[in-house]
């Protein structure tokens, strides 16, 4: 496949439920919240890496360079990559920037379309319950476990004051003291040892993942960002 144009936006467009789609793109850091959470905006990505990236995945790459091709690929759905001055003059309400959280596969997502529970503090005790079984009722990270005494306690991977999820997919179980020295440190090696780390978007990587396509994902994975977005 041969491209005229080097930068464009990648959006990867979502089945609708309750009444809208969503799509996930490549974002840039805007700012900062007061409650910590990070505001991203859809920043273009190499066209060349993202062909690539689609030929590896086997995934067929809408390119839009007209206005017909942009209501094709509405109908469709999946990977489009959009030169810069397209998606301004056509698209530019897919521009808009958004208060994220992120979670254990490094895609951030925006606050409107997370449930609101992922954004409370403190999380209810059949979710605590199942973190716990899930690691096995012991500290992840000393070991130590419920019947030697200690007190086990969840803990956000990614902190919650830095935009991290209170879903199973950031929480983690820790005993008292290796909560209170870990603090708002981010040890994303807690995921490993909780089974999460790999746990990517299926619309990325879809199958079993080799060791290069686990690879490739986290390069491409990095930065991405789901939101919602209304098209009819
Ligand atoms: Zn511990």
């Amino acid at each position: 496949m041969s491209l005229d144009f080097e930068s464009g936006y990648f959006f990867d467009l979502k089945m609708v439920c309750g009444g809208y789609a969503y799509y996930v793109t490549h974002t840039s850091y805007k700012t900062f919240t007061s409650t910590g959470r990070e505001v991203r905006y859809p920043a273009p990505v190499n066209v060349r890496n993202f062909s690539e990236a689609a030929h590896f995945f086997g995934q067929h790459l809408h390119i839009i360079q007209a206005e017909e091709d942009y209501h094709n690929w509405l109908y469709k759905k999946g990977w489009a990559i959009v030169p810069e001055n397209m998606v301004k003059s056509i698209m530019p309400q897919w521009l808009k920037s958004a208060e994220c959280v992120k979670a254990a596969t490094q895609i951030y997502t925006d606050v409107e379309i997370v449930s609101p529970s992922a954004l409370k503090h403190y999380t209810g005790r059949m979710r605590k319950r199942h973190v716990f079984e899930r690691d096995k009722n012991t500290c992840l990270a000393c070991g130590a476990a419920e019947e030697d005494g200690v007190k086990l306690t969840m803990h956000h991977v990614r902190p919650f004051s830095r935009g991290g999820e209170t879903t199973t997919h950031n929480l983690v179980t820790l005993c008292e003291s290796c909560n209170e020295r870990l603090g708002t440190e981010e040890v994303t090696e807690l995921y490993e040892k909780a089974g999460l780390h790999f746990s990517y978007d299926h619309s990325i990587i879809a199958g079993r993942l080799t060791r290069k396509v686990r690879n490739k994902a986290i390069e491409l994975s990095d930065n991405l960002m789901q939101t919602r977005c209304e098209i009819w």
